[in-house]
This record gives C-alpha cells, structure tokens and sequence, in this order.
C-alpha cells in the first residue's frame, strides 16, 4: 500500500460581534424576526452609502495581532461580483491585494508535539443574507433575509502546513479560544459565527509538491471538519489507487451520509472580476493605532497558561484545562482571588465543576453556583470546620439551592464533629466491636486503623474530625505490634 502524506489549508470565517454591521448602522443581533435588522445599505437602496465601522476595523487588526500577523498599515476594499438572490448588490465587499493582516500563525500540540500553522492572511468582509426555502409543497417559495448581510467577518485563511484531520480539529480549537480570549468573536458554530471550509489533498510521502486539492464547504461543526476531511482522504486515496485523477473541485460535506459530494469543478469556478471599491476610501493606519491596540490585548490562552504554572504552581495539566476556554479561567481566576488556594481551587474548578458543566454541556459562566461560593466552601475547608466528605455534600445542595456554604452547613448540621467525649466513645465502641482489627494491630498491620477510622465516620455520617479521630484512636490502640511472618 503506498503511504500517503496529507496536506490541508483551512479557510475559516469569523463573524466580528460587533454592536452594528461593517459598513452600516444597523444592527446585528442573532435570532431576530426577518429583515428587522437593516438598513438601505443592507438592502443596496440606489445612492445608500457604505460606511467602515471602526470597531469592526479594530477587531480584524486585534485578531491578527494576536496571531502575530503584521498589520498592513496601507489597505482597501474590494468588490467580489457575483449573482446571488441573499446578495442585492451584486457584490460582496471583502479584500484582495491588500487584506489587513499578513502572516502568523497558529500554534497546536498533537500527541505531545508542538506544531506551528502558518497563516496565509487575514481579510475583513462583510457576510451575505440568507435564504430561507419553504418546506411545504403548497408553498413553492423562497425567502430572502437580510439581517446577516453586511454583518462583518474576518477570514482567516491558513497555509497547506496542516498534516491530519487531528492537526485540523486542534487548530480550529486553539483559534477559536484564541478569538474569544480576545472578544472579537464569540465563534459560536451552531450560529454560524464561525464557519470553516477545509482544502484537501494528499500526496505519496516524500514527493514534492502539491497535487489537486478538494475544497469541502458545509463543515458546521469541529467533529465535521474532522470526519469530512477523513473521508474524503479515503476518496482521494481510492482514486489514485486506482489510476485515476480528478479536478480541482468544491465538495459539500452531508452530514446524513458522512460523505463528501462533489459540488462543482474548477471548470465553473467563478471569475469574480475583484476591483477596488470606489465608495470606499482605502485605509491609510499609523504606526501608533496599532501600538495602542496591542497594548491592550488581554492575556493571551498560551501567557495564561504560563501564568499559572508558574504564579500558581500548577501542574501543566491543570494549567492546559483551566485555560482551554476563557470563560473557565475566569470563573477559575475569581474562585482563587477569594480563597488564595490555587490547587484547591483548580481540583474543585477542573474535577467538580467541568465535571457537571461538561455532562450538561452548558458554559461554566451559565453554572448554578457561583465562584464566591465555591471560594467560601474552600475556605471552610482549609479552616478544618468542614470535612472533604461534607464538602462534597454542600456543593450538592449547591446546586439547587442559592445559599451560602456556611448557610447549609449550618442548617443541615453539617459541621465537623469535635467533641472529644463522642469521639472517645465511638472509638471504644468501634474497638469492642472490631476484635479482629486490634488483633491485627497487634500482630503489625497498620490497615486496620482506616477500618476503625472508617467505622467512625459512618457512624458520624462523615462529620468527625478525622484527625481527631485518628489520635484519639491511635492512643487507645498502642503502639502497632511487630509485624509477624
Ligand atoms: P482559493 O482562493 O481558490 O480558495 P487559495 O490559494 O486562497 O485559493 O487557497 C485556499 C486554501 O487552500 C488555503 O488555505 C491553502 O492553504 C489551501 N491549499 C492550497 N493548495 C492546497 C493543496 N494542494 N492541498 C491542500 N490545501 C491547499
Ligand atoms: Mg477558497
């Protein structure tokens, strides 16, 4: 069987969350009713002129810079012809020559080994309406809506440097935090804020150059991306096996059949016919704009990480999972800043919590309880008046209840039991009761002492002090004997 290599470029477009559209004042607000959110720009009305919306400019530079792009100080809109009922216009106003951002790249980690994904270039666009088809035979129509026209996107197009399917899913999982550690995007897929189409090719290992590439659109999901471009290297696979070629050609992914179907060759590739906008002035940016915006980019996902190994003492894992989405890390960030345990903190965050936020698959910031809660119940914890195991029991109760650790502590008498006296019983009682466990002690095997401590606990519902409990033990048990063959 020959081994093949397999090369893959991603082109993946972002919509920037801006308040209002690129080159309008209307609004951009996911999931309202059709055609409320435009203006005579979106609808293309004769004379409507386009606007740049500076916040929009702001975040395509943002995201570049936080991906290490250099800025292009000098750039400019162009037209992108072509018919389609969701477009008035006739054209889509994105960037040819001059695209805002050039270069940088993506950084992923695959079975331990770290990559870097070179970008091609950043562009900023606007995105097109949507068409919506009746379903009901008795109604042949389509719909056009335009809330989506004019919304901005960026596009960010990568290098042929990604080798698997793999490589693929963690590239789009690290840009994707990257672009909402920054706020540019929230990249929600099933909003389509942020879509991705996947070139592929594949080459016998060792031979130079590129063969035809496959272009597969109608990826919505990471796992798509992941199961479109296995596909269609078994396609491809086959087909040289075989003896044949193919053209350059765009394919859908469905997902029913998790099959990659051919949409159109190269052959019908459209001639967009790009030329500058001449409704819209090119951008001419100083030196000093960019400084200031990159003065204030935030923490990045990879200097957080850092951060925590070495400000927090965190091992590397804990470290990888609190920063994997922002929205982790800050819950994380403000759940230490109270309790000042930043290993308690991450066990309870990383285990616990994820735990629970994963299972529903909601995002922790949508989390029953709250980091002051959690940072209390570490806190009652590390005082000693709680122990690990009533611990567990508030944050259960926690969960569907708005009080304080302290408050269900208290009304569930669910505080560490200290009365010597008790203790002092109970340990008799566990004693007499065990004769086997003391003769063990005797002949040296110390497991016995987590039985008795055990027999306690249960007796106490977990609420004994187990320190107390294990002295008091200890001194009625003696010293553990010689431990006999
Ligand atoms: P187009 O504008 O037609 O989409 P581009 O040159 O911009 O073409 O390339 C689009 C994407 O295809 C880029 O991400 C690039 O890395 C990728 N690409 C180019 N050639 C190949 C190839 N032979 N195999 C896989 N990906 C490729
Ligand atoms: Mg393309």
């Amino acid at each position: 069987m020959q081994d093949y290599e397999i090369i893959i470029g991603l082109e993946v477009h972002a919509q920037l969350n801006t308040q209002s559209k690129v080159f309008a004042v209307s609004p951009t607000q996911f999931g309202a009713s059709p055609n409320t959110q435009v203006s005579t720009v979106c609808y293309a009305l004769p004379g409507a002129l386009p606007v740049l919306n500076k916040k929009a400019l702001e975040k395509a530079i943002l995201a570049g810079l936080a991906l290490g792009s250099s800025i292009t100080l000098f750039t400019k809109f162009d037209r992108k012809n072509y018919f389609y009922p969701d477009l008035p216009k006739g054209y889509q106003i994105s960037q040819f020559d001059k695209p805002i951002c050039v270069g940088g790249q993506v950084e992923i980690s695959v079975n331990g080994e770290e990559k870097a994904i070179r970008l091609t270039r950043i562009h900023l666009e606007e995105d097109a309406g949507k068409l919506i088809h009746s379903l009901d035979p008795n109604i042949p129509f389509s719909y056009v809506d335009l809330n989506r026209a004019g919304t901005p996107l960026i596009e960010i197009v990568s290098e042929p440097d990604i080798r698997s399917s793999e490589e693929a899913y963690q590239y789009l999982v690290n840009l994707k935090n990257i672009l909402r550690y920054i706020n540019v995007s929230d990249c929600n897929m099933e909003e389509g804020s942020l879509r991705c189409d996947a070139n592929v090719s594949i080459r016998p290992r060792g031979e130079k150059g590129f063969r035809t590439r496959v272009e597969i659109k109608n990826l919505n999901s990471f796992k798509a991306v992941k199961s479109a471009i296995d596909y269609e290297v078994e396609w491809q696979k086959e087909q040289y096996s075989r003896g044949l070629t193919f053209s350059q050609m765009t394919k859908l992914w469905d997902a029913n059949s998790q099959k990659t179907i051919p949409m159109r060759t190269k052959e019908m590739a459209h001639d967009y016919r790009y030329f500058p906008d001449p409704e819209l002035p090119p951008i001419s940016l100083t030196q000093e704009f960019i400084d200031t915006l990159k003065s204030n980019l935030p923490e990045l996902p990879k200097q957080k990480k850092l951060r925590y190994v070495t400000e927090f003492a965190l091992p590397e894992y804990d470290a990888e999972v609190l920063t994997s989405e922002k929205e982790i890390a800050d819950y994380y960030e403000q759940v230490v800043a109270i309790c000042k345990d930043p290993k308690k903190a991450s066990n309870w965050v990383k285990d616990e919590i994820l735990g629970i936020v994963n299972k529903e698959n909601i995002s922790i910031s949508n989390f029953s309880i709250e980091p002051k809660r959690i940072a209390e119940l570490i806190q009652m914890l590390n005082s000693d008046s709680i122990t690990g195991k009533i611990a567990k029991i508030i944050f259960e109760t926690m969960l569907t209840s708005k009080e304080s650790p302290s408050q269900i502590a208290q009304k569930q008498g669910l505080v560490v039991m200290r009365d010597t006296q008790q203790i002092e019983e109970l340990a008799n009682k566990a004693i007499a009761s065990n004769p086997d466990a003391v003769e063990g002690w005797k002949k040296g095997r110390d497991k016995v002492l987590a039985a008795l401590v055990g027999f306690i606990m249960k007796e106490t519902k977990g609420k004994a002090d187990p320190k107390l409990v294990n002295e008091i033990l200890l001194s009625k048990l003696g010293p553990l004997g010689e431990k006999q063959k």
